[in-house]
This record gives C-alpha cells, sequence and structure tokens, in this order.
C-alpha cells in the first residue's frame, strides 16, 4: 500500500486527497480556494412572488451546494442528467476573506474578500418534487458543476456592492432583472444570520438569491448575466 503526504506532519492518506475547489481572481494568477458554498433561498420579493410565498412574513432560509459544485464558468455548461427543467438563477456571490461567529450586522462587511456572478443552476423539477414531499433540495440544487461563476473581484477594487442591477440573457433576450438594492436581506444581515447558526471561514462563498423571471433552458442555449461594476459571464448550455 502507497501512503501520500498530508498536509500536516505525519498524516498520510490513503486515497489522493482531492483538489481544492477555486475560483479565478480578476487580474491576478493566484486563486481563490473555496470551503463552503451557502445559498440564500428568495431574497427578492418578486422572486419569492413567482414562487408562490409571501416575502414580508419568511425570515431567510438557506441550502449547501457542495464547494466543488462551484467552477470556473466557461464556454460550456453540460445539461445535467435526470431532469427536465434546468432553470437559471443569476445571484450576487460574495466571498469571506475573514470569518467568524456571532458577526454583527455593523461588522458584516469587513468580511467580504470579494465578489463574482454565479449561477445556482436548478433542476426544478427535482426542487419541486422534493418541497412537494417535505424532502431536502440537494438532488435539486447540489449536482455537480451546478454553480457556475465568474472570476472573485477584490472588494478592494470594487468597493462594497449595496446597489447596482443584475440581469441574465437567453439567446439575447431579458429573462432577469433586479438590483442589488432590492434584497430582502441585505448582504450584511445575511453574513450575520449565518454566522449565528456557524463559524463562516476564509474560502466561504454566499450566493445571494435570484431576482425574478427564474426559467428553463435547454441543450444550445447561450446564458449572458451580468451585474453593474463586475462586467458579464456567458456561457452555452451542451
Ligand atoms: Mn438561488
Amino acid at each position: 500500500m502507497v501512503l501520500r503526504a498530508g498536509a500536516a506532519w505525519g498524516m498520510t492518506y490513503i486515497i489522493d486527497p482531492p483538489v481544492r475547489a477555486s475560483l479565478a481572481v480578476k487580474d491576478s494568477s493566484e486563486r481563490f480556494a473555496l470551503r463552503r458554498v451557502f445559498c440564500v433561498g428568495r431574497n427578492y420579493g418578486a422572486h419569492a412572488r413567482e414562487m408562490g410565498h409571501d416575502p414580508d412574513r419568511e425570515p431567510p432560509f438557506f441550502f449547501c451546494k457542495p464547494a466543488d459544485a462551484m467552477f470556473d464558468v466557461g464556454e460550456e455548461l453540460p445539461y445535467p442528467p435526470l431532469t427536465k427543467n434546468l432553470h437559471h438563477e443569476v445571484e450576487l456571490v460574495v466571498f469571506i476573506g475573514e470569518g467568524g461567529e456571532n458577526i454583527s450586522v455593523d461588522d458584516a462587511n469587513a468580511c467580504i474578500f470579494g465578489y463574482g456572478i454565479g449561477l445556482d443552476m436548478t433542476r426544478r423539477d427535482l426542487q419541486s418534487e422534493a418541497k412537494k414531499l417535505g424532502r431536502p433540495w440537494d438532488w435539486g440544487k447540489a449536482f455537480d458543476l451546478s454553480a457556475p461563476c465568474g472570476p472573485v473581484h477584490l472588494v478592494a477594487k470594487s468597493g462594497l456592492i449595496e446597489k447596482g442591477n443584475i440581469w441574465l440573457d437567453v439567446n439575447g433576450e431579458r429573462r432577469q432583472a433586479g438590483n442589488i438594492a432590492d434584497l430582502i436581506w441585505s448582504i450584511r444581515e445575511v453574513i450575520s444570520i449565518i454566522s449565528q447558526s456557524m463559524a463562516l471561514k476564509p474560502g466561504d462563498a454566499i450566493m445571494t438569491g435570484t431576482p425574478a423571471g427564474v426559467g428553463p433552458v435547454s441543450r444550445g442555449d447561450e446564458i449572458t448575466a451580468g451585474l453593474e461594476g463586475l462586467g458579464t459571464i456567458n456561457t452555452t448550455v451542451s
């Protein structure tokens, strides 16, 4: 049996440790190492309403994707198995550079390392079935390659993002449009709320929710998504 050197002194692994998931960093050769991907459910009023919920009465809730579901968006986005209803959800992604527990809303901005444009791809048919049966959302949300993402923009360069248009086109037609200022739970509040429940750590990513207009994509569809100040991302479902 071959034992391989591990990260800590004297530690060996019986298999090769998995490659650390990471994302490109804008204007840098260094990469942002990913730890966990938190996702906020229903964080824009119009999207909550289109999914049949009252946005004013519901506290935020979360689900997670594995870190390696998040990857550098490229020319092709493979259509996943099991679904006949793959949906696009464009989201502002917040990357955590400094973690902590019980972070106050006032201190939360100091935790932000940067921002990106991400797609919370969703097997809507599987998610709807899970909702109906009271089952977990993982099969609808946390599948392989379910979170293509543009590069990490350092907050030191972009400044804090508290407003700005966010949008998504399919084949040149506007499908989703919103503004970061319309988040029901602000980025600062989301960071604070997650940290009441578990410790945030460097490398964590938070997908902050999607504006109204989610819908299906098919093989061959070209997705372009943008966020004011962060440019655009582009991919084709293959
Ligand atoms: Mn989402």
